[in-house]
């Protein structure tokens, strides 16, 4: 892990209910990858849910942030995290980084993490939030994430947390030969299915992990 970020051996108060959570995603939701186990213990939710909303940061449920979005349910960020299979050295692009809680748990399993987010409002928190807690591997961009970030490709993993009509084509060119991209895509703006897409020597290969519920991907390859 990279953690030099969040120490754990520090209390916050919190250590109880976020032991639970790690539980329930390890012995209901089958999560298995011992280091998305061990992030998901270690970063604390409660500081990227507002205030009145802290006694609820460790039940597995979305919530409310600003700019009518919703920091991810907490089982959706270990199931992506643990489909991009990372084992630490990745350079990781995040489309629709919001309170920044999935980032953070991306910046601990892998090496460095490029994170997008199309409010200002949102990503200046973001990354205020992530620097007061002290995460050094994270760069910070305020853009339509569906253009990737052309400077900083190939990326060894991409993690969208909003769900557009299609797979926006310039991610999977800025997607390094076995990459993997996970990202929600469906017809309706508020329904999609979960996929991941690995690029292979001669092409992508798609699979299905299941149907989930995000908020639109607005932009250029996204809904407009
Ligand atoms: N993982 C985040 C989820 C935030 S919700 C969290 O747990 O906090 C999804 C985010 O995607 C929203 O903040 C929304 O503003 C953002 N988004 C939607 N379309 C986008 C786009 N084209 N580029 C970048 N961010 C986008």
């Amino acid at each position: 892990m990279n953690g030099t970020a969040v120490n754990p051996s520090v209390s916050d108060g919190y250590e109880i209910p976020r032991g639970r959570l790690v539980e329930h995603l390890r012995g209901h939701y089958k999560i298995a990858d011992e280091r998305v186990l061990a992030a998901m213990n270690t970063v604390p939710r409660h500081l990227f849910v507002h205030d009145a909303m802290r006694s609820q940061a460790y039940k597995d449920n979305a919530l409310p942030i600003a700019g009518g979005q919703t920091i991810s349910q907490p089982y959706i960020v270990a199931r992506m995290t643990e489909l991009l299979e990372l084992k630490g050295r990745e350079r990781v692009l995040e489309i629709g980084s919001g309170s920044g809680y999935q980032t953070a748990v991306l910046a601990l399993v892998a090496r460095k993490v490029f994170a997008v987010e199309r409010l200002d409002v949102l990503a200046a928190e973001a990354k205020a939030r992530l620097l007061k807690i002290g995460f050094r591997n994270i760069s910070y961009k305020t853009a339509d994430g569906t253009e990737g970030w052309p400077v900083y490709a190939p990326f060894d993993a991409m993690l969208v947390a909003a769900g557009g009509p299609e797979i926006p084509k310039p991610l999977v060119e800025q997607l390094e030969i076995g990459g993997r991209l996970v990202i929600p895509v469906g017809s309706e703006p508020k329904s999609q299915i979960l996929v991941r897409v690995t690029r292979t020597e001669k092409g992508f290969d798609t699979e299905n992990c299941g149907p989930c519920s995000f908020v639109p991907l607005i932009g250029q390859h996204g809904w407009k």
